[in-house]
């Protein structure tokens, strides 16, 4: 087949923004495809070689496509570059160059018109998968000869797509879905056959594969795609409601209620002793992850298996979850797996999609997590969600309230009625998110009274790993606790700490502090400090306001960062426990005006 062929289709696609236009384009062009290449023209359309998750990339920057060119019409790289400038991007400016050196001589025209060969799609993207593969020493050099090769023979418009793809700027404006449509309709039988693509192409998001398995054997080729170990399935995604009355209305009164947890969603794959990792949008993260890749590899009790939780980094000083994108956002992406050394990641298992050859994706949410349970060997690094069945408003507040005392965002709320299956690639009301909208950093800073210290493990051996700090109830005259701090310290104060609270060290908790924790080192309330910290959340832990907002539980300020020592203020001048409730409340009304 002619690869001029594709460039007058996609040639009309963009002379059209209207949907059913393009996906008659591309009818019109599946329907001559032979379906043997059918695969090809599907990943060329898309501008790629292979579907995304396999991770190929050409590997040529812009400035060797230049060269490419530049050897392809003989002329200079400095030509070339004038040329990209007064068009704007490559691919026009080969399409000029070509253009222009085919039409100067007449002589050379009809000499390189005679020489030229018609590009066939078989050579353009043999050839185009040979420039990502080529590795190694003198790869550069092969790609750009391999590429000049292509041009050589390519008309001025093939040669402006060919380029596009190699930037990774094809940019039809075809989606996936409207490749899908357009399969469906050259090949499909009716409508139903939407749904069977939809389905296959949920659970194998490979539309080569797809179109040749339904070019070639049609609809009931593709009944027969079945989940697969190393390729990605499309996620199940969760709908949104603002109270826990709505989310259990939706769910028929009652539902599984999980911790939401603040991370990076994971899709694991492990075959025997090998391991791979997706993200929520497929791509392969497996190498950002050695440690979780580990978890998987030595607690995942099945031959093969499919299962889904969320990745969450751990301060290993003080063993408390970190806000996980934070992270991921600061790093670039080399610096990863210092990250990960730094910051060792946890996993929270939510579901299973695949066991020992059986797909558990049309099973209803209660047999896949009780099949996920059989096979994970828990241990503190991975374990299955926090969860509780609830059948009341009251029961789900409840839960989350503790959800968010524990650092998480929020919780999910999963159906658990027989039709609560795996809605792969669906954003449904199977799954219900709710969490607080709001990211306040606490209005004002605090100080508090440090009453005890925790000993670190890591790096931080033999320091203190985080500190227990009070805030002072003066009716009382005594310290309650309000957080842990671990965060915010120089390396040298870290060093500093042990010393500094020599003089306080006493072997039992002090008579004026109120402390649930158990503290490795007490302190005599003395020293005070500043901290900062994203929020305040009520917390069965601490034992600030104990009781006085709700029974069983008291005040924690979330992600207490130290700022400095407050030398100046006696720890009876510490910020009091009445203010605590006071900034509490200030921040719950601020939610309500939000909300
Ligand atoms: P959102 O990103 O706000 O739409 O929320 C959905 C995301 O929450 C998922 O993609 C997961 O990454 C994450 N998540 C955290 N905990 C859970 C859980 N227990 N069940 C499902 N998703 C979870």
């Amino acid at each position: 087949m002619k690869y001029s062929v594709l460039v007058e289709t996609y040639e009309k696609i963009e002379s059209t923004t209207k949907r059913t236009e393009m996906t008659a384009y591309l009818v019109a062009l599946l329907k001559i495809v032979p379906p043997d290449i059918i695969d090809k023209v599907i990943y060329l359309t898309q501008g790629k070689l292979r579907p995304d998750y396999e991770g190929l990339e050409f590997g040529l920057a812009e400035k060797l496509a230049m060269k490419a060119v530049a050897q392809a019409v003989g002329t200079s790289l400095k030509d070339v570059a004038a040329v990209v400038r007064k068009f704007g991007d490559l691919g026009s400016a080969a399409e000029h160059l070509l253009a222009h050196k085919r039409s100067v001589s007449l002589f050379d025209f009809m000499g390189g018109e005679m020489k030229r060969e018609p590009l066939s799609v078989e050579r353009v993207y043999d050839t185009l998968m040979k420039i990502a593969k080529a590795a190694g020493e003198g790869a550069q050099d092969t790609k750009v000869t391999l590429l000049a090769s292509l041009l050589r023979d390519a008309s001025p418009k093939e040669a402006r797509y060919l380029l596009r793809i190699i930037l990774g700027k094809l940019r039809l404006g075809v989606a996936d879905m409207t490749i899908l449509e357009a399969l469906a309709i050259a090949y499909g039988s009716g409508k139903g056959s939407r749904a069977i693509i939809e389905r296959a192409y949920n659970i194998y998001p490979d539309l080569g594969y797809i179109a040749k398995m339904l070019a070639s054997k049609g609809i009931d080729g593709v009944k027969q795609i079945r989940i697969t170990v190393g390729v990605p399935i499309m996620p199940m995604l969760a709908e949104r409601l603002r109270t826990p009355e709505e989310i259990l209305n939706k769910l028929g009164g009652k539902c599984v209620v999980e911790y939401k947890y603040d991370g990076m969603r994971i899709q694991a794959h492990k075959k025997g002793s090998e391991v791979m990792l997706f993200s929520r949008r497929l791509e392969n993260v497996t190498h950002y992850f050695p440690d979780a890749v580990e978890l998987i590899k030595r607690h995942i009790k099945a031959q093969e298996a499919i299962v889904e939780g969320e990745c969450v980094a751990v301060d290993p000083d003080t063993g408390e979850l970190k806000p996980f994108q934070e992270l991921m956002h600061r790093r670039r992406k080399y610096e990863v797996k210092k990250a990960m050394e730094e910051y060792p990641v946890s996993l929270f298992l939510f579901d299973a999609l695949y066991i020992d050859g059986e797909d558990l994706t049309l099973k209803p949410y209660p047999e896949r997590r009780e099949h996920l349970s059989k096979i994970v060997k828990e241990t503190e690094r991975i374990r299955l969600a926090e969860y509780r069945l609830v059948s009341s408003p009251r029961e789900l507040e409840e839960f989350f309230e503790q959800a968010i005392a524990d650092g998480c965002e929020g919780v999910m709320c999963k159906a658990i009625t027989p039709n609560a299956i795996y809605q792969s690639g669906v954003r449904g009301f199977l799954w219900i998110k709710y969490k607080r909208d709001y990211k306040a950093e606490l209005a004002d800073t605090v100080d508090l009274v440090a009453v005890g210290a925790f000993w670190g493990r890591g790096r931080r051996a033999g320091k203190y790993g985080a500190l227990l700090m009070a805030a002072y109830d003066p009716e009382n005259d005594v310290f309650r606790t309000v957080c842990k701090v671990g965060s915010g310290f120089t390396d040298e104060e870290l060093e500093q700490l042990p010393e500094m609270f020599k003089p306080y060290i006493i072997d039992h908790k002090h008579p004026r502090v109120d402390s649930k924790m158990e503290a490795d080192v007490w302190f005599v309330p003395a020293i005070v400090m500043e901290i900062t910290g994203a929020e305040i959340t009520l917390s069965p832990l601490h034992t600030c306001a104990w009781g006085s907002l709700k029974e069983g539980a008291g005040l924690a300020i979330r992600f207490p960062r130290f700022l400095r020592f407050r030398p100046d203020k006696s720890p009876e001048e510490a910020t009091t426990v009445h203010e605590i409730v006071e900034l509490y409340k200030s921040q719950r009304k601020v939610i309500a005006e939000r909300a």
